[in-house]
C-alpha cells in the first residue's frame, strides 16, 4: 500500500535510514562519548538481533516466561451496548507484569547479555518502566540501576518496593524538580561513566537512534500476533486499530502489524483537563518540531523553548513528546492522531470493567474511550483496541479520586 509516495510494503525495512531518521525526525543528538556507545548498540543490534540464535531465544522467552501470545478478546457486551460495530481487545494486560513494556525490556536485556554487558541502567517516572526492566534484569542475572526523582519515589512506593524485591538498585535523584527530567539527566550521566560494562535501556520508542527502531521492532510482536489472531477469529482484518500514545511504544507495536493493510490506524493522546488549560500531553496534536532527550520530534514547549511541564490522569502518558516515527507517520497521514480527556477516560475505565470484567490501565482506557466514540460514528465493522496494560497499579489513585463511584 502507498500513502503519500511511501511504500508500506517495504516501509519497516526502509525506515529509519542509516542515521536513524524517519523523514526529518529522529537522529542521535547526544555528546561524543555516548554517540560511540549508541553506535556500538546499533552495530550489535544489526548483527546479533538478526541471528537465528537470538530470535529463537527471544521466542522461547516470550512463550515460556511472558506467556505469549496474549489473546485477542471479543468485547461482546460493550459492542452490544454501542450498536452494530464489534469491538475487540489485544490483551497486553495479560503479558507478564501486566503490560506491554516487558516486550522491549526482555529484548533490550537479551541484547545486553549478548554484548557481554553486566548492568542495565534506566530512569523511571511512575515506575512502570523500572519494574519491567528490573524483571528482565532478574531473569538474565544482570545488575540493574534505576534512577528516580525523590518526588516520584515518595509517590510510587509500591513500584519502588517491587523494583527492590526484584533486586534492582533504586538511585534517588535530588536535583531540580526531583522528577522524570532530572532522573533522565542522571541516568545519562551514569551511562557516560559506565558504558563499558553497562547498557542504557530506554522505555519507549523515544531517545537517540537506535532506540526508536529497536523498541518498535521488539514491540511489533503485538501487531504480528494480533493480525493473525484477528484474521483467524473473524476471517478478515479489523476496519480500525486504536492505541494510546505516550512515548508511543504500545501503539507502534500494534500498528506495525497493520501499516501495509487497508486498516485505519488511530493514536490517542491524553487531552487531560482540556487544550486551553495547558494541562494535557498531546504532543503530536498540539506540539511543534524540536529536539529533546537525544532526538528530533514534535514536542510541547514552554515560553523558552524547553520541554513543557505536561499532565495526564495516566502517569504513563505524561511525556512532552512522542517517538520520531509517530511524528513522521503523523505528517505522512498514515496514522490519525486524536485526543481523549480525563473524564472520558475514567468513564471508559468503569464501563469496560463493569461490562467485560477487564480492569484496564488508565493509559489503556484512553484507547477504549476513543474506540467507543469511533464505534458510534460507524454503521458496521470492527475495531481492535490495544489494551496496553491492566489497572491494578491504579487502584490507590481510583480509590482516592473516584472512590465515590465505587
Ligand atoms: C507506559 C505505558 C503506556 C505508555 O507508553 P507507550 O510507550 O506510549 O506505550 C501505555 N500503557 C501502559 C499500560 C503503560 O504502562
Amino acid at each position: 500500500m502507498k500513502v503519500n509516495n511511501i511504500d508500506f510494503e517495504t516501509y519497516l525495512k526502509d525506515y529509519p535510514d542509516d542515521r536513524g531518521y524517519f523523514g526529518k525526525y529522529g537522529g542521535c543528538y547526544i555528546d561524543g562519548k555516548l554517540q560511540k556507545a549508541m553506535q556500538e548498540i546499533t552495530d550489535a543490534y544489526f548483527t546479533i538481533c538478526k541471528s537465528r540464535k537470538f530470535i529463537n531465544e527471544l521466542r522461547r522467552i516470550r512463550k515460556e516466561f511472558q506467556g505469549r501470545p496474549t489473546p485477542v478478546s471479543h468485547l461482546e457486551r460493550l459492542s452490544n451496548k454501542l450498536g452494530n460495530v464489534q469491538l475487540y481487545a489485544k490483551r497486553e494486560d495479560l503479558n507478564h507484569t501486566g503490560a506491554h513494556k516487558l516486550n522491549h525490556c526482555m529484548g533490550e536485556a537479551l541484547l545486553a547479555k549478548y554484548m557481554g554487558k553486566t548492568k542495565l541502567i534506566a530512569e523511571t517516572g511512575a515506575g512502570q518502566h523500572g519494574v519491567a526492566l528490573a524483571t528482565a534484569a532478574a531473569y538474565f542475572g544482570l545488575q540493574c540501576d534505576i534512577y528516580m526523582g525523590s518526588v516520584d519515589i515518595k509517590k510510587q512506593a509500591p513500584n519502588v518496593a517491587r523494583m527492590k524485591i526484584l533486586g534492582a538498585k533504586v538511585i534517588e535523584v535530588t536535583d531540580g524538580m526531583q522528577t522524570l527530567k532530572e532522573a533522565v539527566d542522571s541516568a545519562f550521566e551514569a551511562y557516560g561513566r559506565e558504558y563499558d560494562h553497562a547498557i542504557y535501556c530506554i522505555g519507549s520508542v523515544v531517545g537517540p537512534h537506535p532506540f526508536p527502531m529497536m523498541v518498535r521492532d521488539f514491540q511489533s510482536v503485538v501487531g504480528i500476533e494480533a493480525r493473525s489472531q484477528f484474521t483467524e477469529m473473524t476471517g478478515e482484518l479489523p476496519d480500525a486499530v486504536v492505541a494510546c500514545v505516550g512515548g508511543g511504544s504500545n501503539s507502534m507495536g500494534i500498528f506495525a502489524g497493520f501499516l501495509n493493510d487497508h486498516v485505519k490506524l488511530y493514536g490517542v493522546e491524553p487531552l487531560g483537563r482540556g487544550k486551553n488549560t495547558g494541562d494535557h500531553a498531546a504532543s503530536l496534536n498540539y506540539g511543534t518540531e524540536g529536539i529533546m532527550h537525544g532526538f528530533n520530534s514534535l514536542m510541547l514547549k514552554d515560553d523558552k523553548g524547553n520541554p513543557a511541564p505536561v499532565y495526564s490522569v495516566a502517569s504513563g502518558l505524561d511525556y512532552p513528546s512522542s517517538g520520531p516515527e509517530h511524528a513522521f507517520l503523523h505528517d505522512v497521514g498514515r496514522i490519525k492522531y486524536d485526543v481523549i480527556s480525563d473524564d472520558e477516560t475514567i468513564d471508559a475505565f468503569f464501563t469496560l470493567s463493569r461490562l467485560e470484567g477487564i480492569i484496564p490501565a488508565i493509559e489503556s482506557a484512553h484507547a477504549v474511550a476513543y474506540a467507543m466514540k469511533l464505534a458510534k460514528t460507524m454503521k458496521k465493522g470492527s475495531v481492535l483496541i490495544n489494551l496496553s496494560g491492566r489497572g491494578d497499579k491504579d487502584m490507590d489513585f481510583i480509590i482516592e479520586k473516584y472512590g465515590i463511584r465505587l
